[in-house]
């Protein structure tokens, strides 16, 4: 059964790394005048209050997107994804955080395509009536994982897979593996990003040296800690791996990924990594 809610965490400092780099793939993909597709594998609720009982529990956002609101020394790739959350906000009191399928949604065109997946009854019940009416989108009641796969190749020839799993089960990291190994073979040129968090170190190196070993050609990871592992002090970091990720992405991470770090650091302990897990190395593993 699931139980993973993500009002408790919307906004906190793993959304803001995860929609920054979604919007940054979305925005390259949005250069060619083409239509492409994009599949959210595990959407959510599509969109939370922050001044719900739930996202006020241990108000996760103040320590993530909180902390950006309406500063003016944002690194430009920042500024832009923060800019994207005033539009949820009418610029003003930060009261809404968009999930990913809503910023997607808000960026993307009019004939682009949204697929989207969520296997939580009450969760898909909200994805569902938020989006309903958008003639782009299409829900699923169902595993993201397993039925996505049959999207592949999408028509356009063109898409952004976003595989963002709650793990609740140790089995998601073997299988969100299987899964972009199946995908790849389908659509080799399409864009994926796995987002992943750092609560134990040894199994976020299983899940890079697995990736590593599956062939597959280009791809990098994005993390940003907020403090140094430990074990049994729950997230410490979250990350991005991005396969063909958008030429641009990592010189716009290698500015926002330190500022990040220094701002949203528990007490200057915060950190940053940009791998290239299939090629030399961007940055060297700390
Ligand atoms: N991607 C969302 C965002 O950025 O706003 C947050 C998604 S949340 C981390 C993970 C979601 O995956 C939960 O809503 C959960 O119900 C759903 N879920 C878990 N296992 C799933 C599966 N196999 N297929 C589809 N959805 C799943």
């Amino acid at each position: 059964m699931l139980s993973y809610r993500h009002a408790f965490h919307a906004g906190n400092f793993a959304d803001v790394l995860k929609h920054l780099v979604l919007a940054h793939c979305i925005e390259h993909l949005k250069k060619k005048d083409k239509p492409f597709c994009y599949i959210d594998t595990h959407a959510g609720a599509g969109m939370y209050a922050l001044d719900s009982e739930w996202a006020l529990k241990n108000r996760e956002f103040d320590s993530g997107i909180a902390k950006l609101w309406r500063r003016d020394d944002l690194p430009a790739g920042v500024r832009r994804y923060v800019e994207l959350i005033g539009q949820f906000n009418q610029g003003k009191a930060l009261l809404h955080y968009p999930g990913s399928p809503s910023i997607a949604a808000s960026l993307m065109r009019k004939d682009d395509k949204l697929f989207l997946y969520d296997l939580h009854s009450t969760e898909f019940k909200f994805l569902h009536e938020l989006v309903k009416k958008d003639r782009r989108i299409r829900t699923f009641h169902a595993d993201g994982l397993t039925e996505s796969l049959g999207l592949l190749p999408p028509k356009e020839r063109r898409g952004l897979v976003l595989i963002d799993p709650s793990y609740e089960l140790s089995n998601d990291y073997r299988l969100v593996v299987e899964t972009l190994k199946k995908m790849h073979r389908r659509f080799a040129t399409g864009i994926y990003v796995l987002w992943y968090p750092v609560v134990e170190r040894q199994r976020i190196l299983r899940l890079e040296r697995a990736l590593q070993d599956s062939g597959i050609a280009d791809m990098t990871l994005f993390e940003l800690a907020v403090a140094p592992d430990s074990k049994g002090h729950g997230m410490t970091a979250s990350g991005m791996i991005v396969i063909n990720p958008p030429w641009t992405l990592a010189s716009e991470m290698r500015l926002a990924l330190p500022w990040l770090a220094e701002l949203l650091g528990a007490e200057g302990q915060g950190g940053h990594r940009i791998v290239s897990l299939a090629q030399e190395g961007v940055e060297p593993a700390p």
